[in-house]
C-alpha cells in the first residue's frame, strides 16, 4: 500500500535541482520532505560536497547513494559504521563541533545508533528551503556613511525627485523631505547621539492607496538607502504565532545583502499600524496590539537588537546578528480608520473657548479632517503614549479625489498610460486617451474605494483587446481610446498610418 503510494508520487515527481521528471532524467530518489533528486544531480551534488568537504579538510568521499537511500528504502542496517552524516559533522571546523567529534570517540565502543540526521539547509547549494546565511559585519572604525554628507540632496531637491513619481500629497512630501535630510545629516556627522533632537521617525496616515507604501519606496530609492517593508498586522509578541517584532529588521539585513553596516542606515517601513492599536475592552492578553507597540518601542528609540537571520521568528536553529536601530529610520503608516471622528470631537471642543474657527461648511471640512491630526488623537485611537512619543514626525495624506486619479494616469515617470504608450510605441503605434476616458476610469477606480490601487486592474481590463489585436494590423498608425469603448458602446477611434 505504501509502496503503492510512493510509487504514485515518484510518477508525478520531478528532480527538486534540474526540474526534470523520471522519464526524462532517470530515476529518482526520494529524500524528505517529498523531494526528489535524479542520478545526474545527485552526482553533481555528490562532488559539489567532496570538494567542499576537501576544501575544509581534506576529508574522504562520502557515499551520497548510501545517505540518500537511508531516506528512500529505511535499509538504514547498511549504514556503514562512520555513516555519511556524522562523516558531515565531524568535518565541520568550528570548535562547537569539535566537541561532538570529542563525544563520537568517546562513544567509539559502544555499537553506533542506526538512525541519522543530515541537516540539508547545511549543505553548501540551496534546496528552497533556506540556507545558511552569511552576514557581512565590519569593524566600527571603519564604518563610512551610506550617504556622505556631500552626498545627501537637499529638501527641494528629494522633493523634486518625490514629484516626478509621487502626485499630489504636497505637505506629506515636505515634511519626509525635511526629516530624511536631516536624519541623514546626523547619520553622516554621527551627531545622532549629541544633538538634543528627536530622531526623525515618521507617522503617516492616509486611506488605502493614497500612495504611502509608495512614498517611502520613492523615497529609499533616490537615497539608494535598503528599505524593508513590514506590514504590522503580522507581528506578535515573542512565543506566539505570527513573525518576532525582531522579524522587522531580519528583512532590512536582507535588503541590504546581509551587510549589517547598511541595514544599520536603512529604513524600516510598518504599514497599517493602525491594527496594533491597543484592544479596547478586552480580559485577555493583547498579544498583537499593545504588545507589539510595546516591542516595537526598542526599535524605535535606537539599541542594540539581536536579530535572526533569514527567518522570522528566534530560535535555536537561527542564526543570530546584533544590529544597532540608532541611525535606522522608522516610517509607520495606517489608515486609522474613524480617526475623523476623534479629530472633530477634539476640534469641537477646543473651537469652544476660541482655538480654532467656526467651521462654515462642515462636509467641506470632512475632506481635509485627517490633515488636522495631533499626538493627541492618535493615543486616543489605542496608541500608546511611549510608542507615539518615539515617532516625533506625524502627518497625514489627502485622500484621492478623481482629479488626482486623472493624473495619476498620466504624470508619474513610470505612470500608468506612459508604460502602455511605450509598449505600442515599439509597434509604432501611438497611443492617446480621450479626458472623458481618463475620467470613466478615475470614477470606476474611486468607486472600488482602493485608491490608485485600482486604476491598473481596471486599465488593464480594458487594454487586453487592444493589445491583442493592434499588432495584428499593420496599417494602424493611432489608437484612440474613448468613452465609449470603455463603456462597451463603441470602438477606439484607429487612424491608418500615412503612405
Ligand atoms: P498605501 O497608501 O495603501 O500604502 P500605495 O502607496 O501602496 O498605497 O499605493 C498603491 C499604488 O498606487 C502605488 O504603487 C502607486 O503606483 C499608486 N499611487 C498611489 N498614490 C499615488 C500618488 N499619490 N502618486 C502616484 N502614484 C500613486
Amino acid at each position: 500500500m505504501e509502496d503503492n503510494q510512493n510509487t504514485e508520487n515518484r510518477d508525478k515527481a520531478y528532480c527538486s535541482m534540474c526540474g526534470r521528471s523520471e522519464e526524462t532524467a532517470g530515476k529518482l530518489i526520494h529524500l524528505p520532505m517529498n523531494m526528489f533528486l535524479c542520478p545526474e544531480c545527485m552526482d553533481k551534488t555528490s562532488n559539489m560536497i567532496e570538494s567542499q568537504m576537501g576544501n575544509m579538510n581534506g576529508a574522504g568521499a562520502i557515499d551520497w547513494g548510501r545517505v540518500m537511500g537511508m531516506y528512500g528504502s529505511g535499509k538504514t542496517d547498511e549504514m556503514p559504521k562512520s555513516d555519511a552524516a556524522t562523516a558531515l559533522k565531524e568535518n565541520e571546523g568550528d570548535g562547537k563541533n569539535k566537541e561532538t567529534a570529542g563525544e563520537g570517540e568517546k562513544q567509539e565502543e559502544k555499537p553506533k545508533p542506526k538512525v541519522s540526521f543530515l541537516n540539508l539547509a547545511d549543505l553548501p547549494f540551496d534546496f528552497g528551503f533556506g540556507g545558511r546565511q552569511r552576514v557581512k559585519k565590519r569593524d566600527k572604525k571603519d564604518y563610512k556613511p551610506l550617504l556622505e554628507l556631500k552626498d545627501i540632496p537637499a529638501p527641494h531637491k528629494i522633493k523634486e525627485k518625490l514629484d516626478e513619481y509621487v502626485v499630489g500629497q504636497e505637505q506629506a512630501k515636505k515634511v519626509m523631505s525635511v526629516a530624511v535630510y536631516n536624519h541623514y545629516k546626523r547619520v553622516a556627522t554621527h551627531t545622532m547621539d549629541e544633538i538634543e533632537i528627536e530622531k526623525s521617525n515618521m507617522l503617516m496616515l492616509g486611506p488605502t492607496g493614497c500612495g504611502k507604501t509608495y512614498l517611502v519606496q520613492t523615497l529609499a530609492r533616490i537615497l539608494h538607502v535598503p528599505l524593508a517593508i513590514t506590514d504590522a498586522t503580522t507581528l506578535t509578541e515573542a512565543g506566539y504565532i505570527g513573525d518576532d517584532i525582531e522579524s522587522v529588521l531580519s528583512k532590512l539585513l536582507s535588503a541590504a545583502d546581509n551587510d549589517v553596516d547598511k541595514a544599520e542606515q536603512g529604513i524600516v517601513y510598518i504599514d497599517e499600524i493602525d491594527k496594533i492599536a491597543k484592544k479596547q475592552n478586552t480580559n485577555s492578553r493583547d498579544v498583537s496590539g499593545e504588545s507589539v507597540q510595546q516591542g516595537l518601542l526598542k526599535l524605535l528609540e535606537g539599541s542594540d537588537i539581536e536579530v535572526p537571520v533569514g527567518a522570522s521568528s528566534k530560535n535555536a536553529m537561527v542564526p543570530t546578528t546584533t544590529i544597532n536601530t540608532r541611525n535606522i529610520l522608522f516610517i509607520c503608516g495606517g489608515a486609522f480608520p474613524g480617526i475623523e471622528e476623534i479629530i472633530k470631537r477634539r476640534l469641537n471642543k477646543t473651537s469652544g473657548i476660541g482655538f480654532h474657527a467656526e467651521v462654515k461648511n462642515p462636509e467641506e471640512k470632512d475632506l481635509t479632517i485627517l490633515q488636522e491630526v495631533e499626538t493627541e488623537d492618535i493615543r486616543k485611537f489605542g496608541m500608546i503614549p511611549e510608542f507615539v512619543g518615539r515617532l516625533p514626525m506625524v502627518f497625514a495624506l489627502e485622500g484621492l479625489d478623481k482629479d488626482m486619479m486623472v493624473r495619476i494616469l498620466k504624470e508619474p515617470r513610470n505612470a500608468i498610460l506612459k508604460q502602455y504608450q511605450k509598449l505600442l510605441e515599439l509597434d509604432e503605434v501611438r497611443l492617446n486617451f480621450t479626458d472623458d476616458a481618463l475620467e470613466l476610469i478615475a470614477e470606476k477606480a474611486l468607486k472600488k474605494e482602493t485608491g490608485a490601487r485600482a486604476l491598473r486592474s481596471i486599465l488593464d481590463e480594458h487594454m487586453i483587446d487592444i493589445m491583442y489585436e493592434i499588432p495584428k494590423d499593420q496599417n494602424i498608425g493611432t489608437v484612440t481610446i474613448t468613452k465609449e469603448y470603455l463603456e462597451g458602446t463603441g470602438g477606439p477611434q484607429i487612424e491608418l498610418r500615412q503612405g
